[in-house]
């Protein structure tokens, strides 16, 4: 596969001729090349965005509308082909991918599309005086970078509203896994996209994506990945005064009470310890359990994590793939091995696999799923992000210290609650610092909600209406009677 950019409606190598490979997770080894983009190229699609963006904001809502329906026509009709792309690029399975990523893909695109055309802004009327009313407007050309895990459907949450509202967009996706934004960009000239409105650059973060973030005639940054990459973001936009969203890391607590229902608490439990192999920036990776349920819940946990098969990621029966590199493979079992130092009990996995009966794969990256047992709050396993199939289990005894269990990290994005009793149900998920709690679930978005994080997790929201306030600019209208 040879990725190219997409600048200015053409296809593109980099200004500076560079490649960087890109790698199959599954098996270790490159499949393709996608261009080493820099300042130059970035300078070109600024510079286009730029130019389109009178054209585009002056085109309506409904005419936007139109194109960003008809490329998500495209992602539908070529849905096959996009889970493909992402489970060879990013080492998940073909059914998560085909179930997940790609069609909630086509939903962002779907859900921007319609929600633009019924945004509106707000009057305020002063009796008899004046009124006022509330322009808002698009940015100008915003920068949209996003991470490796969920990368169709993270990358389509961003540009999707970001292009809606009337902005142009210079979009970077991550350098692991650049290849369905690459097969998107080959449908947005047939979408109707004037040429400049949406480009994506490919390349890596600290080159093209500083570049990019550096830019002066960018307007805003929406970014989601890394704690550490989003305060550099932060560092660099704030003196410019820029508007700056972060969605960033999480280390999120499942509060496990003795009156939950056990059977659908244990699966969805699994699920959101090791579904996308861990990678998802939402997964529960502390599970906190009730005493007197503790023992059952833990050995019903492990028995079920030791029986998932670690396989072909292209096999539709795999329920966990790769991993989505040799560096990130490397740096979840260090942690595994700090787990160890800090005297942690490895109840199962805590080593890297490989897939029976598939010599192809021998080079791949697969790690067991991973449980850790007997670790205080305080350690780094129970601090740091890690990103990977690997949770820790811990008992607590009353609600007050499940609640201070559960908050007791710098991140704060997510917290699931499972029990039966409403009242508490409530009192838990209203104590959680964080920027969404679930209720007996995981996972369940409807994308009409806020989503985002507090403490570490980020700044802002993303999703409905906050996305479209994010990506445009608010001008009151006083009008004196
Ligand atoms: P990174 O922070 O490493 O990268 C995210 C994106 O930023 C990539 O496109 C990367 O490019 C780019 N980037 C890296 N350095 C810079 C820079 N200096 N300037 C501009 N762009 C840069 O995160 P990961 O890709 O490793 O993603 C995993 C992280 O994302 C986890 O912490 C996870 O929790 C978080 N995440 C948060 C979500 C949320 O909604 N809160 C959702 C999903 C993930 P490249 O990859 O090419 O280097």
């Amino acid at each position: 596969m040879e990725v190219l950019n997409l600048i200015n409606g053409g296809h593109d190598p980099a200004v500076g001729g560079e490649w960087l490979d890109l790698i199959d997770p599954s098996k270790g080894k490159s499949y393709g090349r996608i261009p080493r983009s820099g300042k130059e190229d970035v300078d070109k699609a600024v510079a286009a965005a730029s130019d389109a963006f009178h054209k585009w904001s002056s085109w309506s809502a409904e005419r936007r509308s139109e194109c960003i329906d008809r490329l998500a026509d495209k992602v539908q009709e070529n849905a096959g082909l996009l889970a493909e792309a992402e489970t060879r690029d990013n080492g998940k399975p073909i059914g998560l991918a085909s179930t997940v990523d790609i069609p909630r893909a086509e939903k962002n695109l779907r859900f921007y599309a319609s929600a633009i055309k019924h945004f509106a802004s707000e009057s305020h009327y002063m009796e008899g005086v004046a009124i006022n009313y509330t322009l808002r407007k698009p940015l100008g050309v915003v920068a949209c970078i996003s991470p490796w895990n969920l990368p169709l459907y993270l990358f389509t949450w961003k540009v999707a509203p970001a292009l809606a509202a009337g902005n142009c967009v210079v979009a970077k996706p991550s350098e692991v896994t650049p290849a369905t934004a690459y097969l998107l960009s080959t449908w947005v000239k047939e979408a109707g996209f004037p040429d400049g409105v949406f480009n994506i650059l490919h390349g890596l973060g600290a080159e093209v994506g500083d570049a990019l973030v550096n830019h002066n005639d960018i307007a805003a940054v929406s970014f989601t990945g890394g704690t550490a990459t989003g305060a550099h973001i932060a560092s660099v936009l704030a003196p410019k005064f820029k508007k700056l969203s972060l969605e960033l890391g999480g280390k999120n607590a499942a509060v496990i009470f003795s009156d939950c229902d056990f059977q659908e608490t244990l699966s969805t439990t699994v699920k959101s310890s090791f579904a996308n192999q861990g990678q998802i920036c939402l997964c529960g990776s502390r599970i906190l359990v009730e005493r007197s349920i503790y023992d059952k819940f833990r050995d019903a946990l492990v028995e079920k994590a030791a029986r998932i098969k670690v396989g072909n990621p292209l096999d539709p029966s795999t329920r966990m793939g790769a991993v989505v590199s040799e560096q990130h493979r490397d740096k979840i079992l260090g942690h595994i091995e700090i787990a160890k130092e800090e005297g942690g009990k490895i109840l199962c996995g805590g080593f890297a696999t490989q897939p029976e009966g598939e010599p192809e794969l021998s080079g791949g990256y697969y790690i067991q799923p991973t449980i850790i047992e007997g670790l205080g709050t305080n350690c780094k396993t129970n601090q740091e992000e890690i990103f990977g199939p690997v949770v820790t289990i811990q008992p607590f005894d009353t609600e007050d210290e499940a609640v201070e269990l559960a908050n007791s990290t710098k991140y704060g994005l997510a917290a699931s609650i499972f029990t039966n009793d409403l009242k508490k149900a409530h009192r838990v998920a209203g104590s959680m610092e964080t920027g969404i709690a679930w209720i007996n679930c995981w996972l369940l978005r409807d994308l009409r909600t806020p989503f985002g994080g507090v403490k570490d997790s980020g700044v802002g929201r993303e999703g409905g209406f906050e996305s479209l306030r994010f990506f445009t600019e608010p001008q009151n209208i006083c009008v004196k009677l």
